[in-house]
């Protein structure tokens, strides 16, 4: 699965896609994420990729021009010639993991547009017929980290990423509760225990137990 994050900030996302499962999904190639920078279409000398807002207003809007041109270079990296645009806002539907499963089993590239300030000019998406998308009722002061949800999210339903494939939560009975090694967990003086039912190694009670545990 493919990845393209149109953004103004790649090195942004540079840590976290070294890291751990993410890292090991692109080096044994079962995802890959590309970047694509705006500013390399800036306009003028100074590659200029935002300006006031029309009808006045505080910050900074996001030139359609850049954005478009940045999305064309990315589509023209689409092998499949299937792909799907996603900007991100704080206003769009609400990314949940059942459209991460639904996009995982698509399989087709995601460009996924993120933008800073106070957005891109609107007439982006309405070009693009991108669907705009959400992580939650919180404003960012940016895209990128809700791109690396999406990543992350969407990878993590991709077959060969994580360890186990069962290691997926929908696929099993998952508990929120974990517990590990030691048995008996010893703080300031004070004895924590793990719940005995986990050391009684009788799977049907173990899997009661995570139930209660969801
Ligand atoms: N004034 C804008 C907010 C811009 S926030 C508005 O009210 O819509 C700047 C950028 O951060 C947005 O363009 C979007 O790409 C991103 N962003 C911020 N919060 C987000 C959220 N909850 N979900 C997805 N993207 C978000």
């Amino acid at each position: 699965m493919k990845f393209h994050v149109v953004t103004l900030f790649p090195d942004s996302l540079d840590s976290y896609l070294k890291t751990s499962i993410i890292g090991r999904a692109i080096k044994s190639k079962k995802i890959s994420v590309k970047t694509w920078n705006p500013y390399s279409f800036g306009s003028g000398k100074w590659k200029k990729t935002d300006d006031r807002p029309y009808g006045g207003g505080p910050g900074q809007v996001q030139y359609a021009l850049p954005v478009l041109k940045a999305v064309e270079r990315a589509k023209s990296k689409v092998k499949s010639g299937k792909f799907k645009v996603i900007i991100f806002s704080p206003s769009g539907k609400k990314f949940t993991n059942e459209v991460a499963r639904k996009w995982a089993k698509e399989g087709k590239d995601l460009i996924l547009i993120s933008g800073r300030y106070e957005g891109i000019d609107a007439r982006v998406k309405k070009i693009l017929k991108a669907e705009e998308y959400s992580i939650g009722d919180y404003v960012l002061t940016g895209g990128e980290l809700p791109a690396m949800v999406v990543i992350d999210a969407v990878s993590r339903q991709i077959k060969g990423v994580l360890g186990k494939f069962e290691s997926v939560e929908e696929n099993r009975v998952a508990s929120s509760e974990v517990y590990t090694r030691p048995e008996i967990l010893i703080w300031k003086g004070k004895k924590y225990r793990v719940p005995k039912v986990l050391t009684t190694g009788d799977h049907k009670k173990i899997e009661e137990w995570k139930k209660t545990k969801n």
